[in-house]
């Protein structure tokens, strides 16, 4: 009862159209569906897989992929799903396989991989049910994490919004929260034009040194040891003093709502392009804003993994879906701070008045089914 009214409290003119909680009784296992919309196509959104993961959480993420998905001029809607197991400890190719199952007829969802599943889980879900995307390269995917789809969008988001605010990205600070599959190529892409990254953290703690860290070198230790808290050249900090690092350009990519009103005073930088999703409360995101910090929202900022996916899903290659970030990452990334700044709008506001628009526009053309 609670759960349904919760849903209810948030369901608007848009969303979500199914909210589905599945339990396999043999395994226990758990999980969590979220079909947003599906106007312009059927949903794509990642499959989440975490101890903690809830249905606040799995419904916020499927509205940020109905906005993103709709303004990357996708023909998909937006959903996503939560399977509430930790991926360290369970067998992942049976949990991922029970959870396919579970979602078999659910033909308006195709799942993708977020955190905690991969490549294979996908494999495992298009096996079961003939619909996924961000498969194995020997299944004709594109292997968008290996390629650094997301973070190279970031870097393209960033080449745009300096402008706005006069930044030179030769010699420019860098800070990434969460140095995985978002983080790490975005500090490459962004070192090629010429930003020195100070600053990342995992789980495991932060690593810090003001001269610049070697971004290859730490992809390398991330790798081979798992955390940057094992690169020499550097001071070693909690996870959470990333935050305080002074820096030109933050990058957060790792879990939601590391940001809130609670400590948003610590951040000092002058951009914030939002890898991870949403990793700032919408009035934080506000308060920066007043603070004169420009963010540019998640849903327009990390759409490279999700145009790499559907690029792949309708037949396309590697270097079309690179084209394809850059386009339009650039492009909605420059109308969207043009209205920011003509208008004294807040940029989530602005980005998702205009999905928004778009989204209403393809629901017109649709009767529900
Ligand atoms: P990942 O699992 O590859 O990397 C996450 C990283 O964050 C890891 O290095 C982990 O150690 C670190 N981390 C976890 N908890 C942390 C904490 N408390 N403090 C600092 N670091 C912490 O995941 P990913 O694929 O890089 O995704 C990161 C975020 O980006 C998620 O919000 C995801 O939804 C979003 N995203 C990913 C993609 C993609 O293409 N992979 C696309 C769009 C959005």
């Amino acid at each position: 009862m609670e759960i349904t009214e919760e849903i209810f409290e948030f369901a608007d003119e848009i969303g979500p159209e199914k909210v589905i909680h599945l339990y396999e009784p043999r395994t226990k296992m758990k999980a969590i569906v979220v079909v947003d919309n599906i106007a312009a196509g059927p949903a794509i959104g990642g499959v989440r897989m975490a101890p903690d993961v809830t249905t606040t959480e799995v419904r916020r993420l499927a509205r940020a992929m109905t906005y993103k998905n709709v303004m990357a001029g996708l023909p998909h809607g937006g959903g996503k799903s939560g399977i509430i197991a930790d991926p360290k400890t369970v067998n992942k190719e049976q949990v991922t396989r029970t959870f396919a199952r579970g979602i078999k007829s659910l033909e308006e969802y195709i799942p993708g991989p977020d955190m905690g599943t991969d490549e294979a889980s996908m494999a495992y879900i298009y096996d079961e049910t003939s619909r996924a995307v961000g498969l194995p390269r020997e299944l004709g995917g594109i292997p968008l994490d290996e390629m650094g789809a997301t973070g190279y969008g970031v870097a393209e988001c960033t080449e745009v919004a300096k402008e706005f605010i006069n930044l030179d990205l030769n010699g420019a600070r860098l800070t990434i929260e969460g140095f995985g599959n978002v983080g790490k190529p975005a500090a490459r892409f962004l070192a090629e034009k010429g930003v020195i990254l100070v600053g990342a953290s995992d789980s495991k703690g932060t690593i810090y040194n003001s001269d610049g860290l070697n971004v290859e070198e730490l992809i390398r230790i991330k790798e081979t040891t798992g955390s940057v808290t094992n690169y020499k050249k550097g001071e070693v900090l909690k996870s959470t003093d990333l935050l305080t690092i002074s820096t030109d350009i933050f990058v957060p990519a790792a879990r939601p709502d590391v940001i809130t009103e609670a400590n948003s005073d610590v951040l000092d930088a002058k951009l914030v392009i939002e890898g991870a999703n949403i990793p700032i409360t919408e009035n934080a995101e506000k308060m920066l804003h007043d603070r004169g910090i420009l963010i540019v929202p998640d849903f327009v900022a990390n759409a490279g993994g999700v145009i790499t996916a559907s690029v792949e899903y309708h037949g396309g290659t590697e270097t079309a879906a690179l084209e394809r970030i850059k386009s339009t990452i650039s492009r909605n990334t420059k109308e969207i701070l043009e209205k920011v700044y003509s208008g004294k709008t807040y940029p989530r506001d602005t980005a998702i008045s205009i999905a928004k628009q778009r989204v209403l526009r393809a629901m017109k053309y649709r009767e529900w089914s």
